[in-house]
C-alpha cells in the first residue's frame, strides 16, 4: 500500500518552495511566523492546513534540509491543549515563543504515587488572594530543568472525586520554591528529573481553563502526546527503521545474511514494521477523510512501542558480546540512522542518541512513558470494543 503525494507541480508545492527560496536558511522565528512549524494548528499560529497540505509542507521543508524548532512536549502536545483550554491572553503571551523554540516546556503530571492512575496526584494548589499556593512533588519530568515553563496538574479540591478536583496550571519553572533534582537514566544521560514545590506562589492567571476541571483538559493534552509519539522511527519518532536495521546486519554479517535465525527475526521486525506503517496511513487517512482520530493512536502506539523494543534486542544480539562495550565493538562503527530521525529531534538528541547502544538502553522507557503499554490496552478494550472499565 502507497501513499503518493501531489506531483511536483501542484500548486501547494510550488507555494511552499516560493517562500523557501525568500527564506534559504529561516531562523526559527520566521519558520514559526510562516505557520510551517505547525500547519494543522488554526491560524494565526497554524495554517488551518489539511492533511494532504501538511504532508506537502512535511516533503518540502525535509527536501530543502529545513529542521523546524526544538521543543517536542511543547509544540507536540501542550500548545493544542492551551489552545483549545486557554485564554486568549496565554495563546498570545506563550504560543509563538514556544512555536520559535525559544522557551521549552515540560509537563508536570506524573508523581510518585500517580503515573498510570494519574488522577490520583496529590500535589496541591490552594487559592490565596491573586495567586495559587502550590505544595508537593513530580518525577520523570522530562526537561524540567532546563524548560522555561512547564503545565503543572494539581489537586484545588481534595474533597472532591478524583477527577474533579484537579486544575491544570501553567508553571513558571524559575519560579521561587521550586527544587529540580536530575535523575539519571541508564543511558548515562540526563533527560528527566524530580520536581519539588515548597510554597510555590503561581499567579491566579496562569490558570488554564476554570478551577477543578483540569482532567478534561489533560485528556486533550494525554491524547495528543499519543499521536505524536507514533511518528515514524522507531524511538517515538526518531531513531531507526527496520531498513536501518538490515543495514546495520550487512554491516556486521556481510552482505549475505545466511543465519536462517536471525533471517527469521529481521523478517518479522519488517512484516510489524510494514503493519505500523500501513496504521499509520490509515490514521493519516482517515484524517484527509476529515476524520479525528482518538484512541486508534493507542493501537499505534502499543504495537509500536514493543516493535521498538524488539528492534533495538535484535540489533544488541547481532552485536553479540561486543554489544556490551560502549563505544566499542561493531556497533560502534556502525552508528547512525539520520535518515529515520524525526525533525524535532535534530539539535538536541536528548532521549534516544543515534546510536545502538544508547538506543537498546533507552528502549525499555517506550513501552512506559507516554502511558505504558498495558494502559493502552485499557483504552482499547474499553474505547474501541466497549468492554467493561478497569477499576478505579
Ligand atoms: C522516558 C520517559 C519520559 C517521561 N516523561 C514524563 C514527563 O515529561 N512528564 C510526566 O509527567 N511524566 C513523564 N513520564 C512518566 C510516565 O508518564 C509514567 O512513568 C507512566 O505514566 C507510568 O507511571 P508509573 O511510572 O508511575 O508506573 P505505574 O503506573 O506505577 O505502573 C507500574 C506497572 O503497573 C502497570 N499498571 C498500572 N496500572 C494498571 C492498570 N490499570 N492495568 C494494568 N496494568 C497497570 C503499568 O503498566 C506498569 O507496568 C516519563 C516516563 C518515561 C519512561
Amino acid at each position: 500500500m502507497q501513499f503518493s503525494l501531489p506531483d511536483d507541480n501542484d500548486p501547494r508545492r510550488l507555494e511552499v518552495r516560493e517562500w523557501i527560496q525568500s527564506h534559504p536558511s529561516p531562523s526559527a522565528g520566521q519558520l514559526a511566523e510562516s505557520g510551517y512549524v505547525v500547519p494543522h494548528w488554526p491560524r494565526p499560529w497554524g495554517l488551518d492546513a489539511d492533511p494532504i497540505t501538511q504532508l506537502v509542507i512535511d516533503d518540502e521543508l525535509k527536501r530543502a534540509n529545513i529542521r523546524r524548532p526544538f521543543n517536542p512536549i511543547g509544540i507536540g502536545w501542550l500548545g493544542p491543549t492551551i489552545i483549545k483550554g486557554g485564554t486568549q491572553a496565554q495563546r498570545e503571551r506563550y504560543l509563538y515563543p514556544m512555536l520559535a523554540g525559544e522557551e521549552l516546556w515540560c509537563q508536570l503530571f506524573s508523581e510518585p504515587s500517580a503515573g498510570s492512575d494519574l488522577a490520583s496526584l496529590t500535589t496541591q494548589a490552594v487559592p490565596d488572594k491573586d495567586v495559587y499556593i502550590i505544595n508537593g512533588s513530580k518525577i520523570w519530568t522530562t526537561f524540567a530543568h532546563v524548560a522555561k515553563f512547564g503545565v503543572l496538574l494539581a489537586r484545588t479540591n481534595p474533597d472532591a472525586p478524583k477527577h474533579e478536583g484537579i486544575s491544570y496550571f501553567i508553571c513558571p519553572m524559575d519560579a521561587k520554591g521550586i527544587t529540580i533534582r536530575t535523575i539519571r537514566d541508564m543511558t548515562g544521560r540526563e533527560s528527566f528529573n524530580e520536581v519539588f514545590f515548597d510554597d510555590v506562589r503561581i499567579p491566579k492567571e496562569n490558570l488554564v481553563g476554570e478551577e477543578n476541571r483540569g482532567w478534561e483538559i489533560a485528556k486533550t493534552t494525554l491524547s495528543n502526546e499519543r499521536v505524536s509519539l507514533s511518528r515514524e522511527g522507531v524511538m517515538w519518532g526518531a531513531g531507526p527503521t527496520s531498513y536501518d536495521l538490515i543495514e546495520l546486519v550487512r554491516g556486521v554479517d556481510g552482505e549475505k545474511i545466511t543465519d536462517p535465525l536471525l533471517r527469521q527475526r529481521i523478517a518479522s521486525i519488517y512484516i510489524k514494521e510494514e503493519i505500523l506503517r500501513v496504521l499509520r496511513l490509515r490514521m493519516v487517512g482517515a484524517r484527509v477523510m476529515g476524520h479525528t482520530t482518538g484512541p486508534e493512536a493507542s493501537i499505534r502506539k502499543a504495537l509500536a512501542d514493543a516493535h521498538g523494543r524488539k528492534l533495538m534486542e535484535l540489533a544488541m544480539d547481532i552485536a553479540n558480546a561486543t554489544g556490551m562495550i560502549h563505544g566499542g565493538g561493531p556497533l560502534a562503527g556502525l552508528i547512525g540512522w539520520e535518515k529515520g530521525s524525526g525533525d524535532t529531534w535534530g539539535k538536541h538528541r536528548t532521549l534516544a542518541a543515534n546510536d545502538w547502544i544508547s538506543g537498546f538502553l533507552f528502549s525499555p522507557a517506550l513501552t512506559i512513558g507516554g502511558g505504558t503499554a498495558e494502559v493502552q490496552r485499557n483504552v482499547i478494550a474499553e474505547r474501541i470494543l466497549g468492554l467493561p472499565r478497569d477499576v478505579d
